[in-house]
């Protein structure tokens, strides 16, 4: 099938073969039709696949016709994150440069009295974020009584960041009589649940079987110790045959250090979270797409849906706690049909992360094969301690904990050398068992019964009830106490476990020392 055969107009078609695309991709194939039959379409369908062009051509020759009046857009679209709508923006420039089309972007961070003048002179197709769209609409700027197309991009995205309720609220702003497309990368019952509500006999696009990941990525796991990552993630940049790369962090707090720190170790790096101001995103994407940076550290959010081209790998510097997320993360390589890697860096303590991830991907990810970290990989052989490291590497408390590998010299190299190496997938049972050992959750039923057994050696000998219940009552006094006082009550929102505030009583070693060279959560100098 070619760009000819979808309906589409000159003017469109024009645009199209000046993007230098040959042939549409499956789900342009499919889309495209329906949108111009003006169906709704539910599109199950990743980055990368070419959606945007999907939904904004056949939008470009339907809203061709007609002429948008102040104030009252004539389309909507709306994306999670800032970047996702520049992007689309991007695309109706591009698409559309044929065509008089007015377009207006409504994102946080930027002026509103800007926005507000463009939508004053009427658009055709507006481009928003829920919470600006929203506050623009309360203070009376925008009428959405004219939207005829409406287009929810990314809505798993939405899902996972909480904006449900203001898509709810926007899409009970609009007409009933109206065209909806809804776009995801995954599907699940509360994704089915909102299409259902917002779609009116929507036929179904798919392009790819829902997380999937594409064939052309190369992935592979290395599993190290948690001190071990950032000088993982430096060997690894600097042996992988890599032009360029996404890594991926899952807090905001960690970009910021494993940023600064590749910085300092000389690296061209620029970081992207959700905290930075908006000029400041946009002058890293830039320096990232122009090549003038390689590497981009960046959190999910920020980094969602990202339409970069050519990028040779992607790093998770951390395995994502949601297995989705994954697929979206590799999916930042490996596009347009090349080839692109994706190398994740776990430790002993992501091995149910993992787990759930092949469970999602329906395939194991093979572990890596470069002999520039192999002495950094924790073998099935290192048993894992309590604290769920190898106890031939220091063991509890062991003197070499916590320091950076390249300062400890080559002694523990010669004895990691010498350990017998197994895949470190193998380790995984292993793995799950110290995991569970170390979560700060109650101890199994079993051992409870038998510590309370020692404490009191027959059921009789048990304090009475009442005072047992007083006994819970002031330990957890006491924790919540605690928890206040070491400020884990009013953590970010994107901020998981205790940091490095564990308590003494989860501890089962003592605190490492801080690395000198090596940035730590806490190193302000980082
Ligand atoms: P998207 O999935 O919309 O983020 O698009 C991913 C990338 O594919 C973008 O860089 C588009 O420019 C590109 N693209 C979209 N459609 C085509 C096509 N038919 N042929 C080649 N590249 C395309």
């Amino acid at each position: 099938m070619t760009f000819d055969d979808l309906g589409l107009s000159p003017d469109t078609l024009k645009a199209v073969t000046d993007a230098g695309y040959q042939t549409p991709t499956p789900i342009q194939e499919q889309a495209i039709p329906l949108v111009l039959m003006g169906r709704d379409v539910m599109g199950i369908a990743q980055t990368g696949t070419g959606k945007t062009a999907g939904f904004t051509l056949p939008m470009i020759d339907i809203l061709a016709e007609g002429r948008a009046k102040a104030r009252m857009p004539r389309s909507l679209i709306i994306a999670p994150t800032r970047e996702l709508a520049a992007q689309v923006s991007d695309n109706f420039v591009k698409y559309g440069k044929y065509h008089p089309l007015s377009m207006a972007l409504l994102i946080g961070g930027e002026s509103m009295q800007e926005q507000e003048k463009v939508l004053d002179r009427g658009v055709d197709v507006l481009i928003a974020t829920p919470g600006r769209l929203l506050d623009l609409f309360e203070r009376g700027r925008i009428i959405l009584n004219d939207v005829k197309i409406l287009v929810i991009d990314e809505a798993d995205r939405m899902l996972d960041m909480g904006f449900i309720p203001d898509v709810e609220r926007i899409v009970s702003l609009l007409p009933k009589i109206r065209q909806t497309l809804f776009f995801s990368a995954t599907m699940n019952p509360e994704i089915r649940r909102l299409a259902d509500k917002f779609l009116m006999n929507p036929k179904e696009v798919q392009a790819t079987a829902p997380a999937t990941t594409a064939t052309t990525i190369v992935q592979a796991i290395i599993t190290v110790r948690p001190e071990d990552k950032r000088e993982c993630l430096r060997r690894l940049i600097r042996a992988e045959n890599l032009e360029n790369a996404f890594i991926f962090c899952n807090r905001k707090r960690d970009v910021d250090i494993v940023f600064k720190s590749l910085i300092k170790h000389g690296f061209n790096a620029v970081g992207l979270h959700g905290d930075m101001p908006q000029p400041k995103r946009m002058e890293m994407l830039a320096k990232f797409k122009t090549g003038e940076a390689d590497l981009l550290v960046c959190s999910d959010v920020a980094a969602r849906g990202l339409d970069i081209s050519g990028v040779s790998h992607v790093i998770n510097f951390d395995v994502p706690f949601n297995s989705e997320d994954y697929v979206h993360r590799i999916g930042r390589t490996g596009r347009a049909g090349k080839q692109g890697h994706a190398v994740t860096i776990a430790t002993h303590h992501d091995a149910k992360s993992v787990a759930a991830i092949e469970r999602l991907i329906k395939q194991t990810i093979p572990p890596l094969v470069e002999p520039a970290v192999e002495d950094l990989k924790v073998g099935a052989s290192s048993a894992p301690s309590e604290d769920g490291e190898g106890r031939e590497r220091g063991g509890r408390g062991g003197r070499g904990r916590g320091r950076d590998r390249s300062e400890r010299g080559g002694r523990s190299r010669g004895r990691d050398r010498h350990r017998e190496e197994r895949p470190a997938r193998e380790a995984e049972p292993a793995a799950v068992a110290a995991v569970e050992q170390t979560a700060p959750t109650p101890a199994p039923e079993q051992s409870r019964e038998q510590s309370r057994a020692q404490e009191h050696q027959s059921d009789n000998d048990r304090p009475p009830r009442k005072s047992r219940d007083r006994e819970h009552r002031r330990g957890r006094e006491h924790r919540d106490k605690w928890a206040r006082d070491a400020g884990l009550m009013d953590h970010d929102d994107d901020v998981v476990g205790f940091g490095s505030a564990i308590p003494a009583f989860l501890q089962t070693a003592p605190p490492r020392p801080a690395a000198p060279a090596e940035p730590t959560p806490t190193n302000e100098e980082e």
